[in-house]
């Protein structure tokens, strides 16, 4: 159903020293959807993303998700609720087999924000086949299924953001973040990470929030787009219409 909001954050604000990065910003993305947020450099996409997910704390601001407010939850348990994100550079571990990065990310039960703990192998436990036949069948579907043994350092970047939204999927989520998943990703895998977006929006009911420069993927993913500007509020809506957007043309123009 796409018109049952699944997270709404309302007046989120969050100053570096003197600079309003984000300022009573709002946002909803309902369930079952992929929605876009885009805006000009500097806009504030990345910190909105970070205050959604708490990695960095708002200034103000209240954060709704799946009917239960998360502004007060460190990071790893808005994970557990089922809230994850990847970063706009893949944060892989690159010293660790691809299926070890899949399996690591299933121990968010442990409490560790996965995507802060060190090295160590170890703790992955290997015995458990249930889940690495859960991150077999992910990464067959992320298409890295036959890189499973080789280091994630040896991915490319596309790979390595493939890994990443793997990863994110392992951990069961209602809602994936993601942060320029086509930025750096050679063109050719582009098209490849958006069909697999769609197929588990289609497939798995799966919803997305997604930040993208590529209006190309913006365009042909979203149901609906926030658009940022300075930090604020410029616009929403359906894509065909912001396209069109007078205020969001001007804006990105402007810089
Ligand atoms: P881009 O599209 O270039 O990634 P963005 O829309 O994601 O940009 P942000 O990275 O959120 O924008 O940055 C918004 C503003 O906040 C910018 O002016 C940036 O310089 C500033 N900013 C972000 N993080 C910090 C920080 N940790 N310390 C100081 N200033 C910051």
């Amino acid at each position: 159903n796409n018109s049952v909001p699944l997270l709404v954050a309302t007046g989120l604000c969050k100053s570096f020293g003197g600079i309003k990065a984000v300022y009573e910003a709002n946002i909803e993305v309902n369930k079952g959807s992929i929605t876009g947020l885009i805006g000009p450099n500097g806009a504030g996409k990345t910190t909105l993303f970070n205050l959604l997910s708490n990695f960095i704390r708002p200034d103000k601001g209240r954060v709704i998700f799946d009917g239960e407010p998360i502004q007060h939850l460190q990071s790893y348990q808005i994970a557990q609720q089922g809230l994850v994100r990847t970063f706009q550079v893949a944060r892989t571990l690159s010293r660790l087999s691809v299926l070890d990065n899949m399996l690591l990310a299933a121990q968010k039960q442990t409490g560790e924000n996965f995507w802060q703990v060190q090295l160590q192998p170890h703790i992955v436990a290997k015995e458990e086949k249930q889940l690495q036949e859960r991150a077999m069948v992910l990464l067959e579907s992320v298409g890295l299924a036959k890189k499973a043994y080789d280091y994630a350092g040896s991915l490319s970047g596309g790979q390595r953001k493939l890994l990443e939204m793997g990863r994110a999927l392992m951990t069961n989520p209602k809602l994936i973040l993601l942060d320029e998943p086509a930025a750096g990703v050679n063109p050719r895998l582009i098209d490849d990470i958006c069909d697999r977006i769609v197929a588990w929006n289609r497939q798995e009911g799966m919803t997305f929030l997604i930040i993208e420069h590529n209006m190309d993927v913006i365009m042909s993913l979203c149901d609906r787009v926030w658009v940022l500007a300075e930090g604020q509020n410029l616009a929403d809506g359906p894509p065909a219409q912001i396209q069109t957007n007078q205020k969001v043309l001007e804006a990105y123009l402007g810089k």
